[in-house]
């Protein structure tokens, strides 16, 4: 597919043209036509994967169909935070040039200055406002913001708008826009709370949901709260005793991997790591021996493990919980393969609770938290005053402390 094949006004061709813009990325070629023919639409596709243009695109298009250049605000762009509005305001610019569609972004810088000189600009007129949630509304709120004439909405990175308790501000604006226009939701995420709160925002709405990436069905995913303390001794009771051929076991830096591989070299356990220091050669010696079976545990960070193609991973161990959700995705996509069922299991540190959250709602998945094996010890309480203010403490409920010791015993 080809940016002329969405029949967009020529001097919108042009900007993409100057913008290098050569092919649609998917998320442009599912969402453009759709909000070209004036759809509601709540579309979630990764970061990076172009959803900016996949909604500047049709909306300029559209304001251009509806208006000689005037100076009434035609659209209204909402966006988290200053930096993203920024980001979207220059593409905007790019796209826009040959086209007559004027834009102001609404962000604030803190001075008293700049909030005028946005006021007057509002004022003036802009036929596409860019803003983020509160600086919109301090302007709203005095009154001579003019949005009769509007006919388009766009909330982008829908999800952390929610995560930054942005939607009651959210409300408050839509109340002073027309009831009569064209909405479009954009998410990298779609947790049930986006699901209805698009349900509440959106008329008649369209959805894409591209390939939000879920680790595959046969692989059993849980997880331990434990210390980092206590990360050593829980390898080593999950791992004694079974018929475990092949772990492996992933930290997220280098230190970490060889800090591993010797704690369990002392507690005797056939393991070697692998890690960017060690030359092209000794690597693929590790990796053989690994496949071989020669040694039961691997060590790895991501980068490297990115080029493990081993099967039969009977069981991979998450030592931290991984940075983004990709990763996460990755990782436990190592162990059943090829139709086989695996154990993926995740350490998570007191600390790490909203980090782990945050994959859980990208999988679209809860994952069983397991009850540590008794010689380990006990689970750090997520409900001491210390551990308390980590991580986004009211999106996790803590089972009762009953139910937080009761089997299922891990399945390994
Ligand atoms: P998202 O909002 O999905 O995180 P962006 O819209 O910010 O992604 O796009 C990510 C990057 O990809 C930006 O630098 C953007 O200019 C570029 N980009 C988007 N679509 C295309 C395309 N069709 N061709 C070339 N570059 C693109
Ligand atoms: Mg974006």
């Amino acid at each position: 597919m080809n940016f002329t094949d969405f029949n967009l006004n020529p001097s919108l061709m042009e900007g993409i043209a100057s913008m290098g813009y050569e092919k649609p990325s998917p998320i442009q070629e599912q969402a453009i036509p759709l909000l070209i023919s004036g759809s509601d639409l709540i579309a979630c596709a990764q970061t990076g994967t172009g959803k900016t243009a996949a909604f500047l695109l049709p909306l300029l298009h559209r304001i251009m169909l509806t208006t000689e250049h005037d100076d009434f605000i035609r659209a209204l762009i909402i966006a988290p935070t200053r930096e993203l509005a920024v980001q979207i305001d220059r593409q905007l610019e790019g796209f826009a040039y040959f086209t007559g569609v004027s834009s102001l972004a609404v962000y604030g810088g803190g001075s008293g200055n700049d909030f005028d000189n946005e006021k007057k600009a509002i004022k003036t007129g802009a036929n596409v406002i860019i803003a983020t949630p509160g600086r919109l509304l301090s302007h709203i709120n005095l009154g001579y913001v003019d949005f009769s004439k509007l006919g388009f909405l766009v909330l982008d990175e829908a999800d952390r708008m929610l995560d930054m308790g942005f939607m009651p501000d959210i409300q408050r604006i839509l109340r002073s826009l027309p009831e009569k226009r064209q909405t479009m939701m954009f998410s990298a995420t779609m947790p049930g709370e986006i699901r209805s709160m698009a349900k509440k925002i959106l008329h008649n709405h369209k959805e894409i949901n591209l390939a939000v990436s879920k680790p595959a069905e046969n692989v059993l995913q849980a997880a331990y709260i434990v210390y980092d303390s206590q990360k050593i001794a829980l390898i080593e009771a999950l791992i004694t005793g079974k018929d475990l051929p092949l772990v492996l076991i992933f930290s997220a830096t280098k230190s970490g991997v060889k800090e591993i591989e010797s704690a369990l070299k002392k507690r005797k356990l056939n393991v070697q790591a692998i890690h960017s220091d060690l030359e092209q050669d000794q690597r693929e010696k590790v990796l053989n021996n690994f496949r071989n079976r020669e040694i039961q545990i691997l060590v790895a960070t991501d980068i490297v493990s990115r080029g493990i193609d081993v099967d039969d991973i009977s069981l991979v161990i998450n030592y931290n919980v991984p940075g983004d959700a990709e990763d996460y995705v990755h990782r436990v996509g190592r162990t059943a393969r090829a139709e086989k069922t695996g154990l993926a299991i995740t350490f998570i540190n007191e600390k790490e609770m909203g980090k782990f959250h945050r994959i859980e709602e990208f999988i679209q998945d809860t994952v069983r938290k397991l009850p540590l094996p008794v010689e380990v010890g006990v689970s750090p309480d997520l409900n001491s005053p210390e551990n308390r203010h980590h991580g986004e403490k009211r999106k996790f409920k803590p089972r009762n402390k009953s139910n937080f010791r009761r089997p299922p015993k891990p399945q390994v």
